[in-house]
């Protein structure tokens, strides 16, 4: 190919694509990283300068869509099924990650467990579940374990590995110990860790991409509590800041805000990707005059998360997709299941200071007896659940729209019964893939710039709920003892027929997990997934997928640090570059 503008062209700057991009630029090839969102991280031009644009600030970042998308501009639909709900149920904010440069992972609270081996392989491992596809990953943990190892330096990862000293008695082996030692404990989480230990469960330090010591040149976490949601003020986060930032110090990485990619070009023979045209929406002064361009480059990777890359996909050719001869582009979509579980405590949980999570505990996916017999009693053949994460509530804004106004709200906010006196487990549950539950275009709604919206089509399978059900009463005893004085427990997506409250309020029917992943699902079977193991795509050689979409199954665990280790095994195997670096 003549006339490329770089060696590779990246759609998304968040975990996956800033991966990708600090890989290839270190390998010495150029890349233009687009993204449609803001840039609100690094400054594009040299020196880099981390942009102070992050405060404290619930009103922007939770109510004022600061990071974007906003859900009026840019809509998304979603039905539980076509039978249900018919072309969809509503349109709206449909579990949106951030749209900014940088991705979820700025505002992410950056929990980043690894999965464990038996994560790979499941269908053999534990067989098959009706109604499911359940497979095994074309890659086992063994290949990926440098690579986990090689992002947690990159992003700098704060944890223990040793189970003597807080490490997860559950985790599978690894190469070397984390970069950094864990953070400072939730007050909260002293509370419940020593109520689940008592109850058998294995707590124990969750692994976090935020600084505990200065890194990287980034400083240590303060434990401001405006974690999970916001961007950090002080940058103690690393994830993807300190990825991009590498990129761009080698001058061979541009990064470009405010770009919509509306389309991938391919060349005639329709097996080789050009390049990507764009809406650069940073010189628009209105929804239909942004200028169109094109870039072209040898390579082509998409990293635009697991809900945008295949709607991507499916408007770059609107008969049946791009890349798309399975037909499973935007199949096998997978979210966490969640397992909300709220005590409520006589006193303060002090949850407005830490990381918004400091611990976790894996019982519920590794199982026992008990857990097997859940699963036969429910006519399943095995129950996962997933991580529980040890939290607490929201901020005070959203307590105050939650409380009724009125002479009594002053005193009600004081008490702060509904925030300062709750501690929340969630669970992640593993999500089964399912042929049905899918990204597709919506056949009418539009965004502003007039781009078909992608529609969610998602029900949970019978497992996630039996797994649920299962762990519920379990996480109700462990904050009981911790010294709650009640608790409860409630689901999302929720379960059961739609209430009146549902359909006042249909954004909570949607699932809110903003764990988005199995969309290009991987295989090294062309007519049953989207990308080979190398995540080029089957019909494409020169297109690449770099972020969740291509997970096979969801696992319990958050998605992100294993998107950013397949992400830079991508571009190590792309670059033909070793595969320990080190920082
Ligand atoms: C509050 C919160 C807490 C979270 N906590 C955790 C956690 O503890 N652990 C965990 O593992 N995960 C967590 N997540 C999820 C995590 O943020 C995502 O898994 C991760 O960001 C996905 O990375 P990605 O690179 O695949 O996609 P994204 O981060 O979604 O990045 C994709 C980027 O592509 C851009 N883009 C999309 N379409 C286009 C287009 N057509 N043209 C140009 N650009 C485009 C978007 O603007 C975006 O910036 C959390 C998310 C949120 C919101
Ligand atoms: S809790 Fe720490 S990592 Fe999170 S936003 Fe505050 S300073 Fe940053």
């Amino acid at each position: 190919m003549t006339n490329v503008d770089a060696d590779v062209v990246i759609v998304g700057s968040g975990p996956g694509g800033a991966t990708f991009a600090e890989v290839v630029t270190a390998a010495g090839w150029t890349c233009i990283v687009l993204d449609k969102g803001r840039n609100h991280l690094i400054d594009a031009l040299p020196p880099h300068a981390p942009k102070q644009h992050f405060a404290n600030d619930e009103l922007r970042f939770m109510e004022r869509h600061f990071l974007g998308p906003d859900p009026l501009l840019e809509p998304r639909s979603y039905r539980r099924s076509a039978d249900t709900d018919g072309d969809r149920l509503f349109a709206g904010d449909v579990n949106n990650l951030p749209s900014t440069v940088g991705g979820g992972g700025v505002h992410a609270d950056g929990k980043l467990p690894r999965f464990r081996e038996d994560d790979f392989h499941l269908r053999s491992l534990l067989g098959a579940v009706d109604g499911a596809e359940v497979d095994d990953w074309p890659i086992t943990y063994a290949d990926l374990e440098p690579y986990y190892a090689e992002v947690e330096r990159a992003i700098g990862v704060a944890g223990e590995a040793d189970p003597a000293r807080g490490g997860n008695p559950f985790a599978s082996w690894r190469s070397g110990p984390y970069p950094m030692p864990p953070g400072a404990d939730m007050f909260g989480a002293t509370l419940s860790t020593a109520a689940a230990e008592r109850r058998g469960l294995h707590p124990y330090r969750a692994p976090t991409g935020a600084n505990s010591v200065p890194y990287d040149g980034r400083p240590a976490c303060n434990n401001c509590g405006f974690c999970g949601f916001y961007g950090c003020p002080i940058h103690a986060k690393g994830d993807p800041i300190a990825m991009l930032s590498r990129a761009l110090h080698t001058g061979r990485c541009d990064l470009r805000p405010e770009c919509v990619v509306t389309e991938v070009l391919i060349d005639g023979t329709g097996r080789r990707a050009t390049g990507v045209r764009y809406l650069d929406t940073s010189q628009a002064t209105g929804a239909h005059d942004a200028p169109i361009v094109e870039v072209h480059a040898r390579f082509v990777v998409l990293a635009a998360g697991a809900f945008e890359t295949p709607r991507l996909l499916l408007r770059s050719n609107p008969a049946g997709g791009l890349a798309n001869s399975s037909g499973l582009i935007g199949r096998h979509l997978t979210f966490h299941f969640q397992t909300l579980t709220v005590g409520a405590f006589p006193h303060s949980m002090l949850g407005h200071r830490g990381r918004a999570v400091t611990h976790l505990h894996d019982d519920h996916i590794v199982g026992d007896d008990h857990q097997a017999a859940a699963a036969r009693a429910a006519g399943l053949p095995w129950l996962r659940g997933g991580i529980v994460e040890h939290g607490a509530a929201a901020g005070p804004v959203l307590e105050a729209k939650t409380l009724p106004p009125g002479p009594l709200h002053n005193e009600a906010m004081r008490r702060s019964d509904l925030r300062d006196k709750l501690w929340v487990f969630t669970m992640q549950g593993e999500d089964l893939p399912q042929h049905g539950n899918q990204v597709d275009l919506d056949p009418r709604l539009r965004d502003v710039w007039g781009l078909a919206a992608g529609r969610v089509t998602y029900q949970p399978h019978r497992h996630e709920i039996a797994a649920s059900a299962y762990v519920a009463p379990i996480l109700e005893h462990v904050l009981r003892d911790a010294g709650a004085e009640w608790a409860f427990t409630t689901t999302s997506p929720p379960v059961g027929d739609l209430t009146e409250l549902d359909l006042l309020n249909p954004l909570g029917v949607a699932p809110a997990s903003k764990h988005w992943m199995g969309t290009c699902r991987m295989g090294s079977d062309a007519a049953t997934s989207v990308v080979g193991p190398e995540q080029r795509f089957h019909d494409v050689e020169n297109l690449l997928c770099a972020d969740s979409s291509v997970f096979v199954t969801s696992a319990g665990y958050g998605p992100t640090l294993t998107l950013a280790a397949l992400s830079a095994r991508a571009a190590h195997l792309l670059t033909d570059t070793p595969r320990e670096r080190h920082y």
